[in-house]
């Protein structure tokens, strides 16, 4: 009858709506998991320098008959660990505005191949430790992006570096790059140590660390990616266990219209 079909459809109704609410309050949950894990790990990256300056501070001064060469040397410990406490809060800072789309980049025209070659001169003095290969293909002549090249180089140091961390003294390295009509390509291309493919989904996120090798907080990988997307383009990586990484970054080509 009309009567028992208007039943079921108001039972079929709420029942759907039931589920929306479930899946809304799981997906609220995750968030608010992730939230508590980001929360956590940050207090747990800023207290480890915090807690070295502290210590250090405190045994200098405790100390009666503390020479000159021993302040220094407490001087130059707390630097560092005050340096590296300004970078994780610049890093902070840049990942905190692009959450609120308030990431300011510094856009201009950039060629490619000369933007290219003007990184890969520092490299090649910088990263001593390895064979380090360049290789620009001849599509890229000419190729304009529209880049703030100094986030874009942060990106392909943060690439180069972590190239350089996870993989052997003396190994090679090798940064190339193409276009065609629609972009360039960027391939930072290891022989380390490479990533489990469980990991290998959660390396751009906030705070991962795999191998425990680096020193750094884990947010060079997420500081990457939120650069390449805030240019339009996309990063991946392809990597084999013991035979090493491939991180690929795609942006678009500057359009003539
Ligand atoms: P970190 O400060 O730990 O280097 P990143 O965000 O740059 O943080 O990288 C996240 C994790 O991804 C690293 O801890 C490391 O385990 C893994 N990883 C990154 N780059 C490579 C690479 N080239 N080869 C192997 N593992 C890598």
């Amino acid at each position: 009858s009309q009567g028992e079909q208007s039943r079921r459809q108001l039972e079929f109704e709420v029942e759907k709506r039931t589920r929306e609410i479930i899946d809304a309050n799981q997906r609220l949950t995750a968030i608010d998991n992730k939230r508590r894990q980001f929360l956590a790990d940050l207090s747990h990256e800023l207290r480890t320098p915090l807690t070295i300056i502290r210590g250090e501070a405190q045994v200098t001064l405790r100390q009666s008959d503390t020479d000159l060469q021993t302040y220094r040397q407490t001087l130059d410990t707390v630097l560092a660990q005050a340096v590296s406490l300004s970078r994780l809060v610049d890093d902070l800072l840049l990942l905190a505005r692009a959450e609120i789309s308030q990431l300011v980049l510094d856009f201009e025209q950039c060629n490619v191949a000369q933007w290219l070659e003007g990184q890969m001169e520092h490299w090649l003095r910088f990263a001593r430790d390895h064979r380090l290969h360049w290789a620009v293909d001849p599509s890229v002549e000419n190729c304009l992006i529209r880049a703030d090249s100094q986030r874009l180089a942060q990106v392909l140091a943060i690439l180069i570096d972590n190239a350089c961390k996870y993989s052997p003294t003396g190994s090679s390295i090798h940064v190339s790059a193409s276009a065609n009509d629609n972009g360039v390509s960027f391939i930072i291309k290891d022989e380390g140590e490479g990533i489990a493919p469980s990991d290998v989904g959660h390396v751009f996120e906030r705070f991962v660390r795999i191998s425990r090798k680096g020193e750094g907080a884990g947010l060079g990988l997420a500081i990457a990616k939120t650069i390449v997307d805030a240019h339009g383009g996309d990063i991946h990586v392809d990597s084999l266990q013991r035979e090493g990484s491939t991180f690929t970054i795609w942006l678009p080509r500057e359009s003539l219209t």
